[in-house]
């Protein structure tokens, strides 16, 4: 009896776009696939072909010709076979560029022994949330997040598709595009310094847990290298910004929290307030906050922005906001957010920073406890230093 087998074609040679194939390339796979494959090919979910009924006797032949056209890249299941969506080259949806990442990783693992020694591993990159590469359920997956018109990428670690699904777990903040594929060079490398025999990267992952790879990855032990986050200080802790920021014009997403601008946020009140997800309103330093004092109960966030650092209207407009209009969500102080002045902004009523800095919680807490005494008063109710020398007064 004869055997068949099914041959995988890989779309991801080293700096290729992901998935694509020039139309002369695809005539001549077309071709091997009447000769090969009883006239089927098939497009599998991780943008590879797939020649599904290839006599086994047949299969080296079939690699022969593919290897004279220059596709026979022996990357499939391996770190470099990446799925990687459109992004911003195609997708009028995207908020950032996939497929350059692809490249620019799949370059660096393009030698043959680096990617054996690495083994089985997926790369899966979305450009926007609406997650057409699925990096939800890749080991690795990368997310493109817009940061007020900055790029910035999103990793996750852990995710699967396989029998055991699973999806990834974040791993801190975005970050921005030139340092995701060292971030990922770092990952791989510390999963390979980290696993033991047989291992694949999941196995790893799931023995160790994320500390090691994120404490490595995206904080300090990176030697000689300063890696620049955008962060999100709540409540003095470094947290995940589950706001999506929209532009005026741009389609409000479904299904996420957003902040939006103040001619958003009153021409669209009652959709915004009836969706039934967390809202809040950015109002730039021109934008006196008595224009949303009758809707401040609908709103989770106000977002105050500092154009530049001498520009100081927020502080007022936050203790307008925290002391007379009495908002008690999340005031969030953003744009040119200096950590010299994050202490002055706490005292004002701001209790979240979005801010670049490598170690966002260390230098949070460093500008912060810069001053423990102040001769001002302020709406943080903390005694100044009058109060204190009246208190100690009357207490001798
Ligand atoms: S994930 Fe977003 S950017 Fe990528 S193809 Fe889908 S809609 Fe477009």
């Amino acid at each position: 009896m004869l055997g068949y087998a099914i041959a995988n074609l890989s779309l991801k040679a080293p700096g290729q776009v992901p998935g694509d194939l020039t139309s002369d390339a695809m005539d001549a796979v077309a071709d091997l696939a009447d000769q090969f494959s009883m006239g089927e090919l098939r497009v599998n979910h991780r943008q590879n072909l797939v020649f599904v009924d290839v006599l086994q006797k047949d299969l080296h032949a079939l690699w022969r010709a593919l290897n004279e056209l220059e596709l026979a890249t022996p990357n499939i299941g391996l770190v470099s076979d990446i799925i990687a969506c459109p992004g911003l080259d195609y997708c009028a949806l995207a908020n950032t560029r996939s497929i350059p990442i692809a490249q620019e990783i799949g370059l660096h693992f393009s030698q043959t022994d680096k990617l054996q020694e690495v083994g089985n591993l997926t790369i899966n990159i979305s450009g926007c949330m609406n997650a057409c590469g699925h990096h939800h359920v890749g080991n690795i997956g990368i997310l493109g997040v817009d940061k007020r018109g900055k790029e910035f990428f999103q990793l996750t670690l852990g995710g699967s598709s396989d029998e055991n699904a699973s999806l990834g777990d974040r791993v801190g903040p975005g970050l921005p595009q030139a340092e995701v594929p060292a971030a990922i060079e770092r990952i791989v490398d510390l999963y390979i310094d980290l696993r033991k025999a047989d291992e694949q990267f999941l196995d790893t992952y799931h023995r160790v847990g994320i500390e090691p790879l994120q404490g490595r990855c995206l904080r300090s032990g990176w030697p000689g290298q300063e890696i620049r986050v955008m962060a999100l200080i709540k409540d003095r802790k470094l947290i995940d910004d589950r706001f999506v920021y929209v532009a005026d014009g741009e389609k409000i997403p479904e299904n996420v929290p957003v902040i939006v601008s103040l001619t958003q946020w009153q021409d669209q009140l009652d959709a915004l307030i009836s969706r039934g997800k967390p809202v809040g309103v950015l109002l730039k330093s021109d934008q006196h906050p008595e224009a949303i004092v009758n809707s401040l109960e609908h709103l989770d966030v106000i977002a105050l922005e500092f154009p530049t650092f001498r520009d100081g209207r927020a502080y007022s407009y936050a203790r307008l906001i925290r002391e007379r209009y009495g908002f008690s969500g999340e005031l969030r102080a953003i744009g040119d957010v200096l950590l010299e002045q994050l202490h002055y902004m706490e005292r004002v009523g701001f209790n979240a920073f979005d801010f670049e800095s490598d170690d966002p919680e260390r230098a949070f807490k460093i500008a912060s406890d810069d001053f423990s005494v102040w001769y001002q008063p302020s709406g943080d109710d903390r005694p100044n230093a009058v109060q204190l020398r009246q208190k100690k007064d009357r207490s001798d």
